[in-house]
């Protein structure tokens, strides 16, 4: 066990428990705001919760693996933290307490239509990348001891479907959530993650996998699937 890595299983486990409850009251809160915040509001959060309920057995699975090679650098972890502000804390504070309502814009309707058409493929994608990596997920870049390269399922055509799927959460939720802030901000954020840690992804999974990599690299798209024989080894 890696123990010395890691603080005290139980303060994690306080804390990770704590931060659960104080999100489902926000949640609570901000559902019982809808009509303020409007009805996109609702298919954010009935999102966000769908997210979460997706994501903790993975988190919970892949807590105890030995980690090889962990590239959790100051960057990787100031990325992370813009994430979590603008996916997590920025919009439910405001749609539990209207603190940005200075921030706000209108919409045409069909523009949270098509928010809520995209929780569709986004929720799908996001469970399926997740199925697919089973214990080879991780939340920051990192190789584990047993790490396998997967190269089927959602992983056969497209190298990052995972970052396709938050890529879609993050357009749609300035259109469910019409504020600057609390809507709108996650895409700068993502833009800077995808795009910053995208090459570092790919260059720790060529040091581990080598040749096998490039192979894969080269038949598959980064964020679009990619269709045919893979010669051209564009993204
Ligand atoms: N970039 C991928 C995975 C995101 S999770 C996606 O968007 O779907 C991030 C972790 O997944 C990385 O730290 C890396 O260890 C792991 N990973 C990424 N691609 C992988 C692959 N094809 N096989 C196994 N693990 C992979």
């Amino acid at each position: 066990m890696a123990a010395s890595a890691k603080p005290n299983p139980l303060t994690t486990r306080l804390i990770s428990l704590l931060i659960v409850v104080i999100v489902l009251a926000l949640v609570a809160v901000g559902l019982w705001r809808w009509q303020v915040n409007g009805w996109g509001s609702l298919v954010w959060l009935a999102s966000f919760v769908a997210t979460g309920l997706i994501r903790a057995p993975y988190a919970r699975r892949t807590r105890n693996n030995e980690i090889a090679d962990d590239r959790k650098d100051l960057s990787e972890r100031l990325l992370l933290s813009g994430m979590f502000l603008t996916m997590m804390v920025l919009p439910l504070l405001h749609l539990a307490t209207g603190v940005f309502d200075f921030a706000g814009y209108a919409l045409p309707i069909w523009a949270t239509i098509v928010g809520a058409v995209l929780q569709l493929p986004f929720l799908w994608l996001f469970w399926r990348s997740h199925a697919d990596l089973g214990r080879n997920w991780s939340v920051s870049l990192e190789i584990h001891e047993e790490h396998s390269l997967v190269t089927e399922g959602v992983y056969a055509r497209t190298r990052h479907p995972m970052y396709s799927a938050i890529w879609l959460a993050a357009i749609a939720q300035p259109l469910l959530i019409h504020n600057w802030i609390a809507g709108f901000l996650v895409i700068p954020a993502f833009a800077a993650m995808y795009f910053i840690r995208v090459p570092q992804e790919e260059a720790m999974m060529r040091a581990r996998f080598g040749e096998a990599y490039d192979r894969y690299a080269a038949r598959t798209g980064r964020v679009w699937p990619r269709f045919g024989d893979g010669r051209d080894a564009a993204a």
